[in-house]
């Protein structure tokens, strides 16, 4: 076959495409050995009950130092994993990792469940479930306080496929749930058909909430319709107190973003956990100047 033929083997030769593909190949090799050597790490970022202000929860997000790259973002990462069929390794090291942290935060009198992200790939993962259930079948925190999110995108990809894993998620005691709502094509009213119980907000339409009209009026209807169809509403990206105080207003259940913290290492949990409980006097000071 004639090369010139490939609209792909031309764009394979544009300037910068061999940089980013040379990237690629070194990450994806360095990858395998990060994830046995240990150099991967978590961070937590509290989810907070947007009524009283306290923290129920804390999202797991892994962090990649690369030794000569620097900071590699997960998107990048978890990305390359999918490509590379590192993601099952990748989501049982984290799992690992996650039900330790917990363990010691909660031996040391720490009172909070934990989210986890998963991949798209992880729903078709049969060993999933196991992974689960091993992990953390010995952490005495009740399992409901366990939440696994996953991507609206991901659910919509094999919607029957999924159904059939969240059912099982579901029987562990699991809470679900939908990450990134609002970038998919999916509806609220796909949604009700899944076994989930939680709805996440995608940041794009909370980082400008205090001065955007139009995002404010997709965030209110959007929490309005889904406690309608009895799911909670999470807002990530809330930035400003402005905006947190719209949530509350609006009746918004959990909220996080970097107003309240940004997700921090597990030795810093406590500290972060404390200082913000120092500031519910100013979170949940009622005001009347929001409808
Ligand atoms: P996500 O699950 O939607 O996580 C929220 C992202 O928003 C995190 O970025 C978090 O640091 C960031 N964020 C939180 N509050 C704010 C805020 O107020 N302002 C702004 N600008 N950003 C905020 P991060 O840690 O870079 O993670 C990006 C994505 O990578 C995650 O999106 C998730 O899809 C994926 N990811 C992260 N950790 C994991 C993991 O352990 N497993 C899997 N499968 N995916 C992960
Ligand atoms: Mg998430
Ligand atoms: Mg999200
Ligand atoms: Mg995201």
């Amino acid at each position: 076959e004639q090369a010139e033929n490939h609209p792909e083997s031309i764009t394979r030769y544009q300037p910068g495409r061999d940089e980013s593909h040379l990237r690629e190949l070194q990450l994806i090799a360095d990858l395998h050995n990060a994830i046995h050597n240990h150099d991967l790490s978590m961070n937590y970022q509290p989810k907070l009950d947007i009524r009283t202000g306290q923290v129920t929860q804390v999202e797991a997000l892994v962090r990649w130092i690369h030794p000569e790259l620097g900071f590699i973002s997960p998107e990048e990462f978890i990305f390359l994993a999918e490509q590379s069929g590192q993601i099952h390794g990748l989501t049982a090291h984290i799992l690992q990792r996650v039900a330790a942290d917990a363990r010691q935060w909660t031996e040391a009198g720490l009172d909070a469940g934990v989210a986890i992200n998963l991949s798209a790939m992880d729903l078709t993962w049969p060993d999933l479930i196991d992974h689960i259930e091993t992990n953390f079948d010995d952490w005495h925190h009740d399992r409901l306080r366990i939440t696994l999110e996953v991507t609206e995108s991901a659910l919509m990809q094999d919607p029957e496929e999924a159904l059939a894993t969240l059912r099982k998620l579901r029987e562990l005691g699991v809470t679900l749930s939908v990450d990134d709502f609002g970038t998919g094509y999916s509806s609220l009213s796909q949604m009700r058909k899944l076994p989930v119980q939680e709805l996440k907000i995608d940041k794009s339409f909370v980082l400008r909430l205090d001065a955007e009209p139009q995002d404010q009026l997709i965030v209110k209807s959007t929490i309005d319709m889904a406690h309608g169809l009895g799911l909670k509403v999470v807002a990530e990206g809330i930035e400003n107190l402005e905006a947190w105080r719209l949530l509350q207003a609006w009746g918004c259940d959990l909220g996080q973003g970097f107003h309240l913290s940004r997700p921090v290492a597990p030795a810093d949990l406590a500290d972060t956990l404390r200082a913000l409980d120092a500031r519910r006097p100013e979170l949940t000071r009622p005001t009347m100047e929001y409808h």
